[in-house]
């Protein structure tokens, strides 16, 4: 008689709902989550249940596991041709698997005892951001409107923020709700359906958008809010690439209607309380929450009721002219904002990146640092990330701080949030 079929709980995206953030591909410790062009899929093999990619995901797509045998674990390929998760096996389908009784309880007992492991000795910047809100956040709505039931919301604004001409063309997206609730804050983000079908015939999947406005709207007290969306016109490779959502929304008129859903994004939120420092750190689109939290602070200094703290921003660009929204914050009061620009291709100057900067202004940020009331954000290229989290490793370990120690901290209290793609 053969040996009875080893059961294992596998870990599975559920392509309906899943918006293709990339969220959970940077968050995996073990690099278990890759792509296609169609779908994010777990591989069974590397996958080791530690859970670490459940939380960040916007959409709780990650969070599906189907009991199989292990013989019989869904492979890549059947996962990439996915339309949507297959069901459940019953017991009894187990058991004709080959599964007995017995091996169903084992395998569920396993499922319980799976504990994290990380990675050890190999800087990850991922290891060091938070999945949970500063203490002081305003509690967000998430997932309102699903892929399966958007939003209408109609475009009443549609201008280009950096240099006409420049590479890099990036828009400042006005959308309006109407009476439609879809109440945000800054720092959350929205998806977007393109109209029209992909290569294969299936509906284009919806792609994420930071949201630049504050939580009382672009306009202030109307139901609307805005997006900072860059044109893609190549791909990461430099080879040329008409990007589907973003030369959609570049192109859009007032007036017309664009399919919506969200709101997306529980931790990646500002702190409330009084004296509360927030250090932002961004490249080009990443602006787009710097912009909402930066608003915010503004109106409430604007009313009156600002108490206090520190905004200290880093902004990287290639050049001045391609930098988002470079005009306006030059008018910003110096006394209510302190302002760090770095231009990595800017003729006769020296290259320098936002990293740079974090260790020019090392004295300053390693004060922020030691005070518990500091929130960080970085938000931009997936390939700043990395650089920015070392660069404030080394900020702290030149000042004689230990970065393990402030570092787990800053993940622990909410203090340090990575939004990169
Ligand atoms: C959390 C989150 C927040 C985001 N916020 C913003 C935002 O505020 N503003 C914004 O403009 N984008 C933002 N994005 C990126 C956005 O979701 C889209 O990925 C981007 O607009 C490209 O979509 P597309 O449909 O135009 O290109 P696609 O048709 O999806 O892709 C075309 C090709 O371009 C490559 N590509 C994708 N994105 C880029 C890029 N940014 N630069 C160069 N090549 C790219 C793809 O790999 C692909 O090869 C965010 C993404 C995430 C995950
Ligand atoms: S559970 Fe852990 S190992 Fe598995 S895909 Fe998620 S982050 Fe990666
Ligand atoms: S929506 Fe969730 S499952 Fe899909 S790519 Fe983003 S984090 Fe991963």
């Amino acid at each position: 008689m053969n040996a009875p079929a080893e059961l294992f709980n596998q870990h599975l995206i559920d392509p309906e709902i899943c918006i293709r953030c990339n969220t959970c591909e940077a968050t995996c410790p073990v690099g278990a989550i890759t792509h296609d062009s169609r779908n994010y899929v777990v591989m069974a093999d590397k996958c080791n249940f530690c859970m670490a990619c459940v939380p960040p995901c916007p959409t709780g797509s990650i969070d599906n596991w189907r009991m199989r045998p292990k013989s019989a674990a869904y492979s890549l390929e059947e996962q990439y041709a996915w339309d949507d998760l297959p069901p459940v096996l019953t017991d009894a389908e187990l058991l004709a698997m080959g599964a007995d009784a017995s091996a169903v309880a084992t395998a569920v007992a396993e499922v319980n005892a799976q504990s994290t492991t990380r990675q050890n000795g190999v800087f990850n910047s991922a290891d060091y951001g938070a999945t949970v809100p500063p203490w002081s956040a305003a509690h967000p709505y998430t997932n309102l409107h699903g892929p399966k039931a958007p939003i209408s919301a109609t475009v009443v604004g549609n201008v280009q923020v950096n240099e006409a001409g420049t590479a890099n063309e990036t828009h400042h997206i006005v959308l309006d709700f109407g009476h439609m609730p879809f109440p945000v804050l800054e720092g959350q983000s929205i998806g977007i359906v393109p109209p029209g079908v992909d290569a294969q015939g299936k509906p284009h999947h919806a792609r994420q958008y930071s949201i630049a406005s504050p939580r009382n709207g672009e306009r202030l007290g109307y139901n609307n809010l805005s997006i900072t969306v860059k044109r893609v016109v190549e791909d990461h490779d430099g080879q040329p690439v008409k990007g589907v959502a973003s030369n959609y929304l570049c192109e859009l008129q007032t007036g017309d209607a664009v399919q919506v859903i969200g709101p997306f994004g529980s931790s990646f939120l500002m702190p409330n309380h009084p004296k509360s420092h927030i250090v932002m750190i961004c490249t080009g689109t990443g602006s787009a929450p710097m912009r909402a939290m930066t608003e915010w602070r503004r109106r409430l200094r604007q009313s009156g009721k600002f108490e206090g703290g520190k905004l200290m921003l880093f902004f990287g660009a290639r050049t001045q002219k391609e930098l988002p929204y470079f005009g306006p914050l030059q008018k910003l009061p110096k006394d209510f904002i302190d302002i760090n620009f770095a231009f990595s291709r800017e003729a006769a100057q020296t290259k320098r990146y936002v990293q740079d900067l974090l260790r020019e202004r090392s004295a300053d940020l390693v004060a922020l640092l030691k005070d518990p009331n500091t929130y960080i954000y970085v938000c931009g290229l997936k390939s700043m990330e990395e650089g920015v989290v070392l660069a404030l490793r080394d900020v702290v370990t030149q000042a004689g701080l230990n970065w393990e120690s402030l570092g787990s901290s800053l993940k622990q209290e909410g203090r340090l949030h990575l939004e990169t793609y």
